[in-house]
């Protein structure tokens, strides 16, 4: 009798804790939001949210070039631009004869299967996911899809208004990965300038949102929630804008119209111009000209020949733009971004919360191809053998105790070895629909088959669980006595 009575007992706590090891993980990204806006201002929920979880005191370092849409890849994938191929907010691609940007439909753009986002890793491995406006996650990757996806990009559409439909995902859907973009402050910090005090109220009002956010999650989600808020780089002050083309410093017959513009000018020459352009992109003062072969290898720019131009000229102080303008237009933005990826104006924050991070701990700071490896920790998904530029190596320590004492943390053997599924058949049937997301109907795709699977609300699967756990119990009882 007492080994039956043991034998439910353990029953009873192995389903209890098979209920409560299901990770789920919300990441938000607040475009330009510099690192050291933290610290200079008094951010009462943001500042306490980074205290209690992860701290990165020297905020979270992006790749080169700093700009939203290749650095929002490099989180999602753990790859470097020159890997992953996104090298701009905008760019042509010579072998598809396309121009890319980040609202651009389904072009061949993605057709290289090593190149990964975490929501897709995570269908592919069955963890649903819901993706909204993040860079790309209208694109299909090899087939894949996420459960959700904002079908096209809006930024009309209010923070707290993607928080609601966050938490709503979480009550309602089995979802373990909602990754959400919003393009403040960013929008702000270029208008006005990051010392402005339009990106200060806009940092408060964030602030404020986040507040809202953690009071939700608690009430409605029992706290049981991994929340991991990032940006994608900083910004800094427009301090010179150089015309090279009006200037004069360049003849533009001598290169080809696809021109990559901003805190680098990257162009292709014309035939057998090359030595010539060098020659005149050197005469720009403050300026290094680099062939692409020959960029600093730091910066992992200069493997996609069909998307980088030969020449790139970088300018040796922060805040100077180089513009391809060929009159004497005014510059319209009061900040940028897209410096050198060491600044410190460049740096992005990285902060983290919830049951699968340790409590007060603080790092130094963390590269964002890290990100990658840390959501496949948390959800135990195997990583994309591709994902090499980021690793768990220096971030031990961020988990809780018992995550780190049960899983290896490298790269390579950092997930359980739970087979991959293929993309065919871990896919549900691309059968899907366009239905209003948000009260201003933010244009949302969520795939029919597997909306049928709907559940019940968080709490109200809880409350099911147990009592299937007691009448199993009142059973086992039953024949016990
Ligand atoms: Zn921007």
């Amino acid at each position: 009798m007492y080994y039956q009575l043991a034998l439910v007992q353990l029953l009873l706590l192995s389903a209890i804790d098979a209920a409560a090891n299901t990770p789920r993980l919300l990441i938000i990204s607040l475009d330009g939001f510099r690192h050291d806006y933290l610290n200079k201002y008094e951010l009462p929920t943001l500042n306490q949210f980074r205290n209690q979880g992860i701290r990165a005191n020297n905020g979270m370092r992006p790749t080169f070039t700093t700009m939203t849409f290749p650095n929002h890849i490099s989180i999602a994938t753990g790859m470097y631009q020159e890997d992953h191929g996104v090298i701009h907010n905008t760019f042509y691609d010579r072998r598809l004869n396309k121009t890319i940007g980040m609202s651009s439909r389904d072009e061949g753009q993605w057709s290289d299967p090593s190149i990964e986002p975490i929501w897709i890793t995570a269908t592919k491995q069955n963890v649903k996911s819901a993706v909204l406006f993040w860079p790309a996650c209208h694109n299909e990757f090899n087939g894949v899809r996420p459960l959700i996806y904002t079908s096209i990009y809006s930024d009309a559409v209010p923070y707290r208004e993607k928080i609601d439909s966050a938490i709503r995902y979480f009550r309602e859907l089995p979802i373990q990965l909602v990754m959400l973009y919003h393009f403040e402050p960013d929008k702000q910090g270029h208008a006005y300038g990051p010392d402005s005090p339009e990106v200060r109220d806009t940092l408060f009002r964030l602030d404020n949102d986040t507040k809202y956010l953690l009071d939700r999650v608690k009430e409605e989600l029992n706290d049981d929630l991994n929340i991991i808020i990032l940006s994608d780089h900083g910004m800094t002050n427009v301090t010179k804008v150089v015309r090279p083309i009006f200037e004069k410093y360049l003849d533009r017959s001598a290169i080809e119209s696809t021109i990559l513009s901003g805190a680098l000018f990257n162009v292709m020459p014309r035939n057998g111009r090359t030595e010539e352009v060098l020659r005149n992109l050197s005469n720009i003062p403050n300026v290094t000209v680099y062939k692409r072969d020959e960029m600093p290898e730091r910066f992992h720019y200069s493997k996609p020949k069909h998307r980088l131009g030969e020449l790139t000229a970088l300018p040796d102080i922060e805040g100077q733009i180089l513009s391809e303008a060929t009159t004497n237009s005014s510059y319209p933005n009061k900040g940028n971004h897209g410096w050198d990826n060491t600044l410190p104006s460049m740096q992005a924050i990285f902060m983290a919360r919830g049951p699968s991070f340790g409590k007060s701990v603080q790092i130094s700071s963390l590269n964002n191809v890290d990100i990658y490896h840390i959501v496949c920790q948390i959800l135990k998904l195997n990583p994309n053998p591709n994902a090499t530029a980021g690793s768990l190596r220096n971030l031990t320590q961020i988990f809780m105790p018992i995550e780190t004492s049960t899983s290896t943390l490298s790269s390579s053997s950092s997930a359980p070895s739970t087979s991959t599924l293929s993309s065919s058949s871990s896919a549900p049937s691309t059968s899907s629909t366009t239905t209003p997301a948000t009260s201003r109907s933010t244009p949302m795709t969520v795939r029919t088959t597997t909306r049928t699977t709907t559940l019940a609300s968080g709490a109200d699967r809880f409350v099911f669980h147990r009592i299937f756990l007691c009448v199993i119990c009142f059973v086992a009882l039953f024949f016990t006595f």
